[in-house]
């Protein structure tokens, strides 16, 4: 099942997502989107007699973080490698403020401090329970994982050099694109074997990864995460992103694919 949400220019609402998406993870020109009542992280599938078409709304960030965006540092070996770092023996986390966070179609505004702006096409996890000390046992982490989304974990890394802090070059406004929906029916199994994660800058594709390639898997980095920090439904953890990070400059677009969740495009400008 997708969840998104979308506006008609009325309130947000939550919605499923019909119909199939195409190779390039574009859905059918005929989806639509049924109406929920209240957020079904929290409210169950509560679906309300109102259909929209998809391509009538406007999707907005499918989830909104209750209390931090967890994501995932030098998870993918190449990825480390391409910035001289080695591959962390534990985990290695930062946290995005929630106010971080857009959607699909919205715009990531590089900070005025800086002129580097780089992408991050990175597997996002969604959490559905409460939850702390969770077993590495993945059906127990099963439990806890609400669904996926797409992330950019957009980074200044100018700012990130200059200070060696994470905070400020990737917790800036607009600096955590989600969406386009939440996919509910992608298991640890198929994470673990593998999805393909792609961007493409401008239609060109920049990164090719696949998600086995993750030194930390999903049932370690949620039992890590919250052996410190207790994790909230709607807590969302991005998961690293494979090797060939670059630029993005204002005026472009960055579109970041990942098979079997969707596809989530968005453009750069400045502030
Ligand atoms: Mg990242």
């Amino acid at each position: 099942m997708r969840i998104a949400r979308f506006t008609t220019g009325d309130e947000p609402l939550f919605g499923i997502v019909t119909g199939d998406l195409d190779e390039y993870g574009q859905p059918d020109p005929e989806a639509q989107i049924v109406a929920l009542q209240g957020d079904p992280i929290y409210a169950g599938i509560n679906p309300l007699d109102q259909t929209y078409r998809l391509d009538e709304v406007r999707l907005l960030a499918p989830v909104l973080p209750r209390s931090k965006v967890v994501a995932v540092a030098r998870n993918y070996a190449a990825h480390a490698a391409e910035f001289g770092n080695e591959v962390p023996e534990e985990p290695l986390f930062f946290l995005k403020p929630n106010t971080a966070v857009i959607g699909p179609g919205d715009t990531i505004l590089r900070p005025a401090a800086s002129e580097r702006l780089d992408f991050e096409g990175e597997l996002a996890i969604v959490i559905g329970r409460i939850c702390r000390d969770v077993p590495k046992d993945p059906a127990e982490v099963a439990k806890v994982i609400y669904g996926v989304t797409v992330a950019n974990d957009a980074t200044a890394r100018d700012l990130q050099r200059r200070s060696g802090h994470f905070t400020a070059a990737k917790g800036f406004d607009t600096s955590c694109p989600l969406g386009p929906w939440i996919e509910t029916d992608v298991d640890l199994a198929a994470i673990k074997a593998g999805l393909r994660v792609q961007t493409f800058l401008n239609g060109d594709q920049v990164q090719d990864g696949t998600t086995a390639q993750m030194v930390h898997d999903v049932p370690a980095l949620v039992s890590h995460v919250s052996s410190l920090m207790t994790l909230l439904p709607g807590d969302v953890i991005l998961t690293g992103t494979p090797e060939g990070v670059g630029a993005m400059e204002p005026g472009d677009e960055i579109e970041i694919f990942i098979e079997g969740v969707g596809a989530l495009t968005n453009k750069v400008g400045t502030r």
